[in-house]
Formats: C-alpha cells, sequence, structure tokens
C-alpha cells in the first residue's frame, strides 16, 4: 500500500517526500546525471513531443533527480506545484519575468537581497516596468503605494540584514487589492519557521543554496506556487530560457531536506543563545532577532513565525573599526558573505554584500558601519559564545 504523503508529519515528508525507486530499488534516492533520455522506438519520441505519452525528454525541461525534490520541496511548502532553479536569483528571476511585462507597476520592500534589489530598481525598469520601493515594516507606505494598480508585490520578511519583518497577511490583502501577485522570499525563515502560502501570498522563492543545502556545497533555486501558474506562466519561460538545476545538485539538496528540521531547530537554539549572550555585552550597542522581546516588531514575528532563524545581526558601538578588528580576532566563526551553513559565518555588509546599494540607502535601511551579521552554525553555543568573547573584548 502507498503511504499518501499529505498525511505525514513535516520531518516525515522531509525524508520520504517525492522518493520515486527505480527498477533496482535503492534506499536512498537516485542520482540522474543525465542531459537526454533515449526512446524505445521514433513513435515513442514522436508522442513524447505531442504530449499523447508521458516520457523525460531533456533535462531542461525535467529530470527524475530534479522531479524528486520538486515533489519533496512542493510537500514541505504545502505547495500545488515547484520548479527549481541552479540559483536563488534564477528562480527570483524567474518568478519575475515569467509573467512581467512592458507597462508593469512592482512594488517591493526595500530590504531585499542585493541582487533581488538590482532586479527590481535596475533591469525591470529596462524593459519598460516600473518600480516602487517602500519600507516593509511600515503598512501606511504599503497602502500608499498599492492604492494604484500593481502587477507584481516581492517582499523578503525577514530581511537580510536587519531582521525586518513585513506583515504577510496584511500586504497580501492590500497587494490583491491591487491586482497583483505576491511573491515571498522565505530564505530567511525557510519553509519550516514560515508559510508565506496560507498567509495569503502567492509564489514563494528559496535561495536552496542556504539553509536547505545547509552545508556550504551547492547552488540552487526554487519557486512554488500554484499548478496553473506553474504549468502555463513559469514553466514556458524556465523551459525556453534554460535556468535549469544540475541533477548532482538536485540530489544533494535532497540529502540536505532530510536533516533540515534537526539543523535549523539546532541553529535556532544556537542564534537565541547568542543574541542573549550578545544583548549583554558592553560593546554591542544594539541585538536583532526576530523573536526577542526587543525586536520593535517582536509580536508580528511570534505571529507569524514559529521560530527566529538562525542569524543574529548586532551593531558594536565602535563602528567599522570595531567591527573589522572583531572579524578579525575571530577563531571559529568565519569571515564570509554566505549564510545558512553548519558553520557559523559573520559578515560586515556595509563593505560587502550591502556596499552596492550606497551610503544613502544602507542609512535608510538602518545598516550602519558598526553592523555585523552573524549566521549561526550547528557548532557548540558554548564556543561561538567563547569565540565572540574573546573577539569583543579585544583577543
Ligand atoms: C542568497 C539569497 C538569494 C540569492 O540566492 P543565490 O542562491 O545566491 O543565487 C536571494 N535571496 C536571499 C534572501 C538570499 O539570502
Amino acid at each position: 500500500m502507498t503511504l499518501d504523503p499529505t498525511r505525514l508529519r513535516p520531518a516525515t515528508r522531509l525524508i520520504h517526500g517525492g522518493t520515486v525507486r527505480s527498477e533496482f530499488g535503492e534506499t536512498s534516492e537516485a542520482l540522474f546525471l543525465t542531459s537526454g533520455y533515449v526512446y524505445d522506438s521514433a513513435e515513442q519520441a514522436e508522442g513524447t513531443f505531442n504530449g499523447t505519452v508521458e516520457h523525460y525528454q531533456y533535462s531542461r525541461f525535467a529530470n527524475p533527480t530534479i522531479g524528486m525534490l520538486e515533489s519533496r520541496l512542493a510537500l514541505i511548502e504545502g505547495a500545488e506545484a515547484c520548479r527549481t532553479t541552479a540559483t536563488g536569483m534564477a528562480a527570483v528571476n524567474a518568478a519575475l519575468l515569467a509573467q512581467l511585462k512592458a507597462g508593469d507597476r512592482v512594488v517591493a520592500s526595500r530590504a531585499l537581497f542585493g541582487s533581488c534589489h538590482w532586479i527590481v530598481s535596475t533591469l525591470l525598469p529596462r524593459y519598460g516596468i516600473t518600480s516602487e520601493f517602500v519600507d516593509g515594516a511600515d503598512l501606511g507606505q504599503w497602502q500608499a503605494a498599492l492604492s494604484r494598480p500593481a502587477q507584481l508585490v516581492l517582499l523578503e520578511t525577514p530581511s537580510n540584514p536587519m531582521l525586518e519583518l513585513v506583515d504577510l497577511r496584511a500586504v497580501a490583502d492590500l497587494a490583491h487589492a491591487a491586482g497583483a501577485i505576491v511573491v515571498v522570499d522565505n530564505v530567511f525563515a525557510t519553509p519550516l519557521l514560515q508559510q508565506p502560502l496560507e498567509l495569503g501570498a502567492d509564489v514563494v522563492v528559496y535561495s536552496c543554496t542556504k539553509h536547505i543545502d545547509g552545508q556550504g556545497r551547492v547552488l540552487g533555486g526554487a519557486v512554488l506556487g500554484r499548478k496553473k501558474w506553474v504549468d502555463e506562466v513559469l514553466q514556458p519561460f524556465i523551459r525556453n530560457t534554460g535556468p535549469a538545476l544540475s541533477p548532482f545538485n538536485a540530489w544533494v539538496l535532497l540529502k540536505g531536506l532530510e536533516t533540515l528540521p534537526l539543523r535549523v531547530a539546532a541553529g535556532c537554539r544556537g542564534a537565541e543563545a547568542i543574541a542573549e549572550f550578545l544583548a549583554g555585552q558592553p560593546q554591542v550597542r544594539r541585538v536583532w532577532y526576530p523573536t526577542r522581546a526587543d525586536h520593535p516588531q517582536h509580536a508580528l514575528a511570534t505571529a507569524q513565525m514559529s521560530g527566529g532563524g538562525t542569524v543574529v545581526t548586532f551593531e558594536l558601538a565602535g563602528g567599522k573599526d570595531a567591527a573589522f578588528a572583531a572579524m578579525n580576532r575571530f577563531r571559529l566563526i568565519a569571515v564570509s558573505n554566505n549564510l545558512g551553513d553548519s558553520k557559523s559565518l559573520a559578515t560586515h555588509p556595509a563593505t560587502t554584500t550591502h556596499m552596492r546599494i550606497g551610503a544613502d540607502e544602507r542609512a535608510r535601511l538602518g545598516i550602519t558601519d558598526g553592523v555585523i551579521r552573524l549566521s549561526v552554525g550547528l557548532e557548540d553555543p558554548e564556543d561561538l559564545r567563547d569565540d565572540l568573547a574573546q573577539a569583543l573584548a579585544g583577543g
């Protein structure tokens, strides 16, 4: 008897969801590292192309290993359909360009991942698509921007790096009233801590490079939404423009999903402990962590998220000099611009990930020169605390 995967609980879905065994009965998901497929006959090839036969055709369109990953991701998100891409940015780009056209209008939260910000502010206007940014936490600004018709809303919550939240339910209602579909970049929350589709979003995008791999190995992206939208709007764009994920990377990500709940839970516990430690240090001016009582949107965080995530952001009173000095003294924590890894990684956003957006936009976002973003990994939090303590104390 086959199990109905939608009746399984999340952790079980992440182990078994989407698995299709080959004739060999392998335990672990098979890696179909193949670009193409052969047909039993010319007739079967003809039928595959005219749609009367179901058969794999070309790995730019579909592949069995990628299909397992897409089914598993759709199951955990509670989405009707999923398509994966080679990177998170390819996923965001496909979700936007698959449906936008000249004359359309996009409203986005200002606190977007750098490349998402570039697509909205620089790329879309080149194609005659106008865009407007709002402060994501300010519902009044969303209301004003969405008092005129719009076709698409793009937002990220919690945001990178200041962990600012957007009220998903309220913005989805405003967006729908304006005629827009809502695309949520859910990377910081992961599929486990926040379910945007349940809160009114239409499309969810991920950089699988982050927690879904979670071990710093491969790049990947995913777009999830309704079956009709995925089949009719997204799939033709992906199929013909070719941002396809490698089957090898899909296989790595499938194995990553199996341990996602364990890793995210441990990362959240570590991040909470680190945030608490940092809040008590005299060199630290401020700490941001969504579910902490001192976060300005704490009530919203606890209402729409089931955990605060694995990233803690903090500001050192001594500005850039203090931030650089602390980062250069880390022995365990590595300096990197990545996040969502099993290794703890520290970033100085003002001089790296958010250097290009300029000083004015950084000031609007609260990214001062003393801000450090810490992606908390799976090390023992006591060792991370020791490393932070010695780095802040001056070695
Ligand atoms: C990393 C990231 C992306 C881009 O993903 P890549 O896999 O690096 O292309 C998009 N949005 C957010 C929030 C991210 O953290």
